[in-house]
């Protein structure tokens, strides 16, 4: 069931490319001018485009970053892998989420890198190199490393027996060795530290043990905002290795908030990213309603004087969070219409929000209303609506905000 003609989600190539220029930027030792310019880097960004590009859309998101010269593209699905291989027929493709059985012969197929850290992983992957008679090393993996996360990876105490059998599978190349860390946006927390010490320990045992991975990643946006690779690069350096950070949401335009920040660097880095995404509708229609009406499901909001009010065709089925609704006693989100901030009165519905427009008198049927965005405020400075603060208003992170705009809501290109 399509939504309305006029919602739509507008993505912004030069915004993508701007985030992902800058994020690059940021990487240990670029620019330096060491080895001369932007080659001096000692590593290079993993874009994470997973979740069907954190909402905005696998398509146009990933051939852009491409073009803008993306090496290693990250998804969690060999499903997500697949699509986006018949996209972006050259670059790297790393399988975030560890192997799942029934899943390796897609893999294969589409030349995805997974990521393996039992040994029943191991094995799957053998049996079908043993039967396709594929070469030696001709099959390369990510090796996860839980460094204390709690997730997915093999724990350093395990890593000497995976080492082991790892070598008795010649067709199996271990290409990539990696950790996620839990609290790279605490900037001094304990955890943090604690990984980066487990994560140096594996991989000096990994190296020990006669392996060579060519890749080494570790961090996400909040690393790379806060400029905390040094050390993780310095490590590959003296190894041979290729050092990754794998930004996601800062590439979109977003990132966590900062805590436990000694100095100003990540909130000033967070403020050049520009949101790639901008989320429209348009007025169905507008009504006046007397004081005392009640509006929408189970009456929460019932109008306190007279009013004027704007139907929007967008619910939580186009992913409009519930909790922006709001009661009597209690404010929820907004929405711009003529570079005015309409508040939402009473419950969001499935597929219908209403706003009041008391304060907008000229807001009519068919006028363009910003859900996630930036508008002109016709002559006045213009106003915007950011996934934070709807993140905010609901209680969670702008990453679910954006990850939640339904597949019923079509992505277009903007430049
Ligand atoms: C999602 C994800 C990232 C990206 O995280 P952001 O906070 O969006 O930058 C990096 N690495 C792994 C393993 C992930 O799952």
């Amino acid at each position: 069931m399509p939504t309305s003609p006029a919602t739509r989600v507008e993505i912004s190539r030069s915004r993508l490319i701007g985030n992902f220029e800058f994020l690059r930027s940021l990487l240990p030792n670029n620019g330096s001018g060491k080895r001369g310019g932007a080659s001096a880097a000692s590593g290079d960004l993993l874009a994470v485009v997973k979740a069907n590009a954190y909402g905005h859309g696998l398509s146009p998101c990933a051939p852009w970053l491409v073009q803008a010269g993306a090496k290693w593209l990250g998804i969690t699905s060999v499903e997500e892998g697949v699509a986006l291989r018949r996209l972006c027929p050259k670059v790297r493709i790393l399988v975030m989420r560890g192997l799942m059985h029934g899943e390796v012969d897609a893999l294969i197929d589409a030349q995805l890198a997974p990521t393996v850290w039992g040994l029943e992983q191991l094995e799957w992957l053998a049996n079908t190199a043993r039967k396709q008679d594929m070469a030696l090393g001709s099959v390369p993996i990510h090796l996860e490393i839980d460094t204390g996360m709690t997730r997915q990876g093999i724990g350093l105490a395990d890593l000497a027996k995976f080492l082991h059998a790892l070598q008795g599978l010649p067709a199996l190349r271990l290409a990539g060795v990696y950790t996620h860390f839990a609290s790279a946006d605490r900037l001094d927390a304990e955890q943090d530290r604690l990984q980066r010490n487990a994560f140096r320990q594996a991989v000096e045992q990994i190296f020990a043990a006669g392996f060579h991975p060519q890749w080494i990643h570790a961090g996400n946006s909040s690393t790379l905002l806060a400029r905390r690779c040094e050390d993780l690069s310095g490590l590959m350096q003296t190894h041979d290795a290729k050092f990754l950070v794998r930004p996601g949401i800062a590439l979109y335009g977003y990132a966590p908030a900062f805590s436990g920040a000694q100095s100003k660097t990540p909130e000033t880095a967070r403020a050049t990213l520009r949101p790639v995404l901008a989320w429209k509708t348009a007025i169905a229609s507008t009504r006046s309603v007397e004081a005392g009406t009640a509006v929408g499901y189970n009456a929460t909001f019932v109008a306190p004087t007279a009013m004027r009010l704007a139907l929007l065709p967008v619910g939580y089925a186009d992913g409009l969070n519930r909790k922006l609704s709001s009661t009597n006693s209690c404010a929820g989100g907004h929405v711009l219409i003529h570079g005015a901030a309409a508040p939402i009165v009473g419950r969001v519905s499935m597929d219908l929000t209403v706003v009041d427009i008391t304060h907008v008198p000229n807001a009519a049927t068919g006028d363009e209303v910003v859900i996630l965005g930036e508008q002109d405020g016709g002559g006045q400075a213009g106003k915007r609506v950011t996934a934070d603060d709807h993140a905010r208003w609901a209680g969670t992170i702008p990453y679910e905000i954006l990850c939640a705009i339904s597949a019923r809501v079509p992505r277009v290109t903007s430049e």
